[in-house]
């Protein structure tokens, strides 16, 4: 009964998806992995092109070094796309670098140092804040002890304080980033509007009921629950009623439930359920219980709201989107047998496991 049918579960879509897309969706949606590819990359086009120069200066300890640099750097990139392990392998990579550069900016004269400098930023990309700036520490004095590159007490203290800002600089930034990627990932789970779980947390849930229940026995119920002519209440009455109805459904259903249940907005004036340890006699006094309190609470100016439930218990081996399915087909019939009614979907009507 979704409004709107392009949001419909499809499974297997990303067996569809050519490689070059995917690949394109990793890097959009994966930060860790878009950096660690950047550092690939600086790696392939930045320090390659200097082992190649050196080899032709038949300096070949500073070619050999340069070449194990790049080739740690760009097997642990090939390792993260693999493996998907983005954080070891960041870590991973923040120690090889704060190493390599220790290594370069305590034997390369004059210039070694300046390598040290992407490394403070980078590490702060790689790993977590707090160990980025061990790291960074570690390698600012290493190259301070060994400097053959910082010749004067004075290249010194002025190589300290410049690498000491970068540090800083870097670890500011990384906090606030992290901060607020961590806000952003609570934002994109929720309902701005009830505060409720989306459709997208609901995915993850419905999977993991699924997965569970196939391991564990625990019976699980899933209510699909659509308010009953809506769109007239919206039309007559405005968006801002409808919306203080959406939001006095959503708590009322949370007050009525218990904190191991699960609400998700499943879309416009849908909503479902997730009641893990709730058998069918169990589901169907909630569910009834439900739509009395709903049309008992819930009012319009023309008198009470309503809304149609369709359920259904998860079957042994059946995935997850059978089971939405399921209840999505009851809610349709109960909208079918005139509103303000709950269906209960039988276990035969399974389409597959
Ligand atoms: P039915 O009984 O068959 O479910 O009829 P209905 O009118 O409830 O269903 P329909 O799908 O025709 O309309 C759903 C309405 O829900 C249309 C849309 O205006 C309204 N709606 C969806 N999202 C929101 C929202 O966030 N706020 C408000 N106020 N209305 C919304
Ligand atoms: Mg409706
Ligand atoms: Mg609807």
């Amino acid at each position: 009964m979704s409004d709107n049918d392009n949001n419909r579960p499809v499974r297997d879509a990303s067996l569809a998806e050519p490689a070059l897309a995917v690949a394109a969706r990793r890097l959009r949606t994966d930060f860790q992995l878009s950096i660690i590819t950047l550092l690939g990359a600086a790696a392939l086009f930045g320090i390659v092109p200097f082992g190649v120069y050196r080899f032709l200066e038949t300096n070949y300890l500073a070619g050999a070094a340069d070449s194990l640099i790049s080739f740690g750097i760009i097997s642990s990139v090939i390792y993260a796309w693999l493996s998907g392990d983005t954080e070891r392998t960041g870590f991973a990579l923040a120690v090889f670098c704060c190493v390599a550069g220790a290594v370069i900016g305590s034997i390369l004269p004059d210039v070694g140092h300046l390598w040290s400098y992407p490394i403070l930023v980078a590490s702060f990309f790689l790993t977590r804040p707090v160990i980025a700036i061990g790291l960074n520490t570690a390698m600012v004095v290493a190259i301070i002890i060994h400097g053959t590159s910082l010749p004067s007490g004075e290249s010194l203290w002025a190589y300290f304080a410049t690498a000491t800002v970068v540090s800083a600089c870097a670890f500011i930034f990384a906090i606030r980033n992290q901060q607020q990627r961590k806000e952003m990932a609570v934002l994109a789970r929720r309902d701005p509007l009830t505060g409720i779980r989306n459709r997208r947390s609901m995915d993850d849930a419905l999977q993991l009921a699924a997965s569970t229940a196939s391991r564990t026995d625990t019976p699980y119920a899933l209510v699909m629950l659509d308010l009953d002519h809506f769109k007239a209440i919206n039309d007559k009455h405005g968006h801002g009623l409808g919306d203080e109805i959406l939001v006095n459904l959503a708590r009322m259903v949370e007050r009525n439930t218990r904190q191991s249940d699960q609400l998700f907005r499943f879309g416009g004036e849908e909503f479902v359920l997730l009641m893990p340890g709730v058998d069918p006699d169990g589901m169907s006094a909630v569910v009834q219980g439900l739509r009395q309190k709903i049309r008992a609470t819930l009012r319009s100016p023309d008198g009470p709201v309503t809304a149609s439930f369709g359920a259904a218990q998860l079957g042994a081996d059946e995935n997850w989107e059978d089971w939405l399915k399921r209840a999505d087909d009851a809610l349709y019939r109960a909208k079918e047998s005139g509103r303000d009614c709950v269906v209960i979907a039988g276990n035969n009507e399974r389409t597959g496991g």
